[in-house]
């Protein structure tokens, strides 16, 4: 016997009528942007909304507000992606955006939709985390503006009221001279969610690494970024965590084999925790996450083969 299900589904022509219907709704409806998780979510039953309130289509409209670059949250991964903008100014997200799912994925599915999903595994979380982007939120009572790290609270939860829509990713243009890296990792090439991924934006001086900003998805409950591990770079000099010495063979280590120093090791130990879960063993993870450093050095050092 089949059962039986109500539910509403509300075609919102504009943001504030979509953010009206939220206010009046709350708790009971739910935004579908793309659907691209929220369908499959409500198919399995994790989530049960009554009212799904489709957001209207938003074009990739991406600004320079000053120093801030303002990415509307509405748009799609694939027009984002190829923003002239995006990729002049933060090129790193575009690559993060176009590892997301598939293209018909990402033809379809929204930032604001990666971000609000709370999943720990966003592949889009670990960049913004490192340009220190915000988010602006609106409702029937007004707009305002989040650390993304304050947004994500733990699997499939934000810090969103239940009336606020997320409208905009704002993201303060990075300075001159700086590398930025993303990395992900599952168990296919392509179309996979994450069992591990990595992001990092790095100024050097000379050889000497002057800040770095860290994070990395699916090694906790949330999207991280790597504070202590952060720290612990700043002064190092990248020759110093470059690859282990032909010579260490004589102490059965495999040359080649790479090391990191242990003070960052240890910082790395202070900012991930992860777990066994159906995308990897918690020892796979954070074995990624520290094969992402040595990497990350080569590819600072100019070492990588
Ligand atoms: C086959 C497949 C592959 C995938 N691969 C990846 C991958 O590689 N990497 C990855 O990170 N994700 C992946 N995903 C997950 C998903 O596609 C992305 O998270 C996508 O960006 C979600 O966007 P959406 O617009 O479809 O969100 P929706 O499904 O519409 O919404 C997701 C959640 O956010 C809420 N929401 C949406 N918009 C707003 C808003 N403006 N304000 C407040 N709440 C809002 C919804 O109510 C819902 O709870 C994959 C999904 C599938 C089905």
């Amino acid at each position: 016997m089949t059962r039986q299900v109500d539910r509403m589904v509300l075609l919102a022509a504009s943001i504030e009528q979509a953010v009206a219907w939220k206010g009046e709704h709350r708790e009971r409806a739910r935004f579908a942007a793309g659907g691209t998780d929220l369908l499959l979510q409500t198919r399995s039953g994790k989530l049960k909304p009554e009212v799904f309130i489709r957001l209207p289509a938003v074009s990739a409209r991406v600004v320079v507000d000053g120093a801030t670059l303002v990415l509307p949250a509405l748009a799609t991964l694939a027009d984002l992606a190829a923003h002239p903008l995006i990729l002049k100014h933060v090129p790193v997200l575009a690559q993060a955006m176009t590892q997301i799912g598939s293209p018909q994925i990402r033809n379809v599915a929204t930032l604001a939709g990666n971000l609000c999903n709370a999943s720990p595994a966003a592949d889009s979380a670990p960049v913004l985390l490192v340009y220190d982007a915000s988010v602006v939120l609106t409702s029937v009572s007004g707009r305002r503006e989040l650390p993304l790290d304050q947004l994500f609270l733990g699997p499939g939860k934000t810090a969103l009221a239940q009336d606020e829509l997320l409208l905009e990713v704002r993201i303060p243009l990075p300075p001159d001279g700086e590398a930025a890296f993303f990395r992900k990792f599952g168990p296919r090439g392509a179309n996979v969610i994450s069992s591990a991924s990595f992001a990092a934006r790095v100024k050097l001086s000379g050889t000497v690494v002057e800040r770095a900003f860290l994070a990395a998805g699916s090694v906790g409950p949330r999207p991280l970024r790597l504070k202590n591990t952060e720290k612990s770079l700043a002064g190092v000099d990248v020759a110093s965590l470059a690859v282990r010495p032909v010579s260490a063979s004589a102490q059965g280590e495999a040359p080649g084999d790479k090391t990191l120093p242990d003070a960052v090791l240890s910082a790395l130990g202070k900012d991930i925790s992860p777990i066994t879960d159906v995308r990897g063993s918690g020892w796979y993870k954070g074995q990624v996450i520290e094969r992402c450093m040595q990497w990350l050095a080569d590819r600072l050092g100019g070492s990588e083969q």
